[in-house]
């Protein structure tokens, strides 16, 4: 594509009516991002509109989303004077499009982050297909939107709708972006949109927006956000409350100078550890989605999905099937009540959805019914394609099913989502080449990670189709060679051994739990044993020290009394600690009262997961570290903040 006598690669570009349509278009990737080339060649696009005698001008994507946001990866972020640089071009270019003397219209199809985002923040009007979704994630990175994103979205949305969004970096569905007045119209088709609708009326509003928020209003909107997010963050995440500082101080400031305090305080931020290690994060995160990607080669979708198995797991793993891919499955399990208990929870799930706008009722009804559930085996796995079992956690129950299910459908992939037991101990007279792993983490809705466990005889085609499948799930998928546990757990199961053994020497089990929620985990390792149930923790041990000796529960051990005890963790409302529902009420139920000093308290615990990792490393279980310290992120809630095990 030429304009102006210069070949673009990004863009296409067309002129209809004098409305000129700039089209993102990356020659190089599936998706459109801001990288350099893009920002060379849009500076050029602009130009051109600045010169000739346009109508308006429309930016929409030729790719399935519209722009997932800047390359960080592409910009230099090793100096002050580099990291400036690159916030400035974005907020020159963009101010240059808010500038126009003609409306500019954003056609949101699919995907707008970040940058992706900030851009349609500089236009008249913004409008999205139904399946949109919006970010402006940058808190999660540890920075702040830079391109004019603290600055813009306040002006156009107010300040409560502007500090959710950018305080917390999540992701709007277009229903909520409608709501929140992010975009003015849902559209059908991107070829409906008539732009003779659009005058630069909405700049104006834009302009003073915020200025004419009441001023008690804004400093009780802010003071509270601070304190939530205060509280959220225990002070590790300096980006959300930097953002809120920004957006506080610019309120009042005209958009230049708002620009500078934001670019300011950008700098500040990116060049913190904290922002370095976010950074990393999502670079692994990126890269670990492209290596399967890579693997997943030609996209296969199955016709027929079946999950066997309606309790936590499975009921999540079908909901996430139906939610999140767009197709059916069959959910099968021997007792209707977990079936009904599986449909009611998903529908409350969705319903909760509704009820906040963020999808319809309609769309609530479409995703229910792309689940079928069944009691009838024969036909839930009938021509299935791919089975995802999510039966109890017990080998010959497991092998049993997979026989069954081989019976049924010959040609069906068998998937486990077992926690301690390896592939290879379920492929006995089975076709070996279509066993693998396919390991979900709990819950399904919430957790990122899903590890694809390749068994010894799994085929290259088999592991293919399952990336496909995670991917679809929208999740990021960890492909590992085949051990007991696998990533996640076989590092977990010797922390909580060792927390085991620590705490029947005496130490103080409440002081243990808070010295590692002060290191920066979610919760401490007893909170975690009653979450996921004493029972697991007990088998899980057994199962996995069945192949790793050095991993030994004794039978005098607190956590085997606990079992031995039926103190079962939530589940029973006793475990280590007392429980109503989800909430602890009581004090901790074994006594210990050693306290070493935190740090002594942190390197054994760590020291056990950083051997396991090392292990794991050693046996070519995943090809490198930064494996391991995404699934520790994404399977197990290690602080993203700090930097990985290994
Ligand atoms: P669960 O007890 O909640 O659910 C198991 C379901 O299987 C129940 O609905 C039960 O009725 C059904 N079931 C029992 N016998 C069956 C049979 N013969 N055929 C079909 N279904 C049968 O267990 P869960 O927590 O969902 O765990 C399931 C599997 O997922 C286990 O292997 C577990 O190790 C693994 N897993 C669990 C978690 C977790 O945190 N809960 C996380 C990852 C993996």
């Amino acid at each position: 594509m030429t304009t102006h006598g210069q070949t673009l690669e990004n863009f296409n570009v067309r002129t209809d009516e004098n409305v000129r349509h700039i089209i993102f278009n990356n020659n190089s990737k599936s998706y459109n991002v801001f990288d350099t080339k893009t920002l060379d060649e849009l500076e050029i696009l602009i130009t051109d509109i600045e010169e000739e005698d346009y109508e308006a001008v429309v930016f929409s994507s030729a790719k399935e989303g519209f722009i997932v946001g800047a390359d960080i990866k592409e910009f230099n972020m090793s100096s002050a004077h580099d990291i400036e640089s690159m916030v400035i071009r974005g907020q020159n270019l963009f101010n240059r499009i808010e500038d126009l003397s003609i409306p500019s219209i954003a056609i949101i199809n699919g995907t707008a982050m970040g940058g992706g985002l900030e851009i349609c923040l500089a236009c008249t009007a913004r409008i999205c297909l139904e399946n949109s979704q919006m970010a402006l994630p940058e808190t999660k990175l540890g920075v702040i939107p830079g391109w004019g994103g603290t600055t813009r979205l306040p002006r156009l949305i107010g300040l409560s709708n502007a500090l959710d969004l950018i305080c917390s970096g999540r992701t709007v569905t277009s229903y909520e972006a409608l709501k929140m007045g992010v975009v003015s119209h849902i559209i059908e088709d991107v070829d409906e949109v008539d732009v003779s609708i659009f005058s630069d009326d909405e700049q104006e509003r834009k302009k003073g927006a915020i200025a004419s928020e009441n001023a008690f209003k804004a400093l009780a909107i802010f003071k509270l956000t601070k304190n939530f997010i205060s509280k959220k963050t225990g002070g590790n995440y300096p980006a959300p409350l930097k953002a809120l500082e920004v957006i506080q101080q610019c309120r009042k400031m005209g958009r230049d100078d708002a620009l500078k305090f934001e670019r300011m305080a950008f700098v500040q931020l990116a060049k913190t550890p904290v922002a370095k290690s976010l950074i990393s994060i999502f670079v692994g995160e990126r890269k670990l989605k492209s290596k399967a990607l890579d693997l997943s080669k030609q996209n296969w979708s199955p016709l027929k999905v079946t999950v066997i198995g309606a309790g936590a797991m499975g009921s999540g793993i079908a909901f996430a099937i139906a939610n999140k891919t767009g197709g059916s499955v069959s959910l099968y399990d021997p007792y209707e009540e977990q079936l009904n208990k599986s449909n009611a929870s998903n529908r409350a799930y969705l319903q909760n959805k509704v009820e906040k706008g963020y999808i319809s009722a309609d769309e609530c009804n479409r995703i229910m019914e792309r689940i079928t559930t069944t009691t009838d085996i024969e036909k839930a796995v009938n021509k299935a394609d791919i089975v995802i079992e999510a039966v109890p956690e017990n080998l010959k129950l497991k092998t049993d099913i997979f026989q069954k299910v081989h019976r049924i459908a010959p040609e069906a992939i068998l998937a486990t989502n077992t926690s301690t037991f390896r592939v290879d101990s379920l492929k006995e007279n089975l076709p070996a080449d279509r066993v693998a792993g396919l390991h979900f983490f709990n819950p399904v809705s919430k957790m990122p990670l899903v590890e694809i466990i390749r068994g010894s005889g799994t085929s290259d085609d088999t592991i293919s189709k399952l990336c496909s499948v995670a991917l679809a799930m929208k999740k990021t998928p960890l492909v590992c060679n085949d051990c007991a546990g696998f990533v996640v757990n076989r590092i977990l199961m010797p922390y909580l051994v060792k927390f085991d053994s620590m705490i029947s020497h005496g130490m103080d089990i409440e002081y243990v739990d808070k010295v590692m929620k002060d290191f920066g985990w979610p919760m401490g390792p007893a909170e975690l044993c009653d979450l996921v149930g004493i029972d697991v923790i007990y088998h899980g041990a057994q199962n996995i020290s069945n192949e790793y000796s050095y991993i030994n529960l004794p039978d005098n051990s607190v956590i085997s009394d606990l079992y031995n005890n039926g103190m079962l963790g939530q589940k029973t409302r006793s475990g280590f600690y007392t429980w109503k529902k989800n909430q602890k009420k009581g004090k901790v139920t074994r006594a210990g009262d050693v306290r070493p000093h935190k740090n002594e308290v942190t390197a054994a615990l760590m020291g056990v997961m950083k051997t396991e990792a090392k292990r794991i490393l050693d046996e070519n279980i995943v090809e490198q570290p930064y494996e391991i310290n995404m699934a520790l992120v994404f399977g197990l809630g290690y602080p993203p903040y700090k930097e990985g095990i290994i």
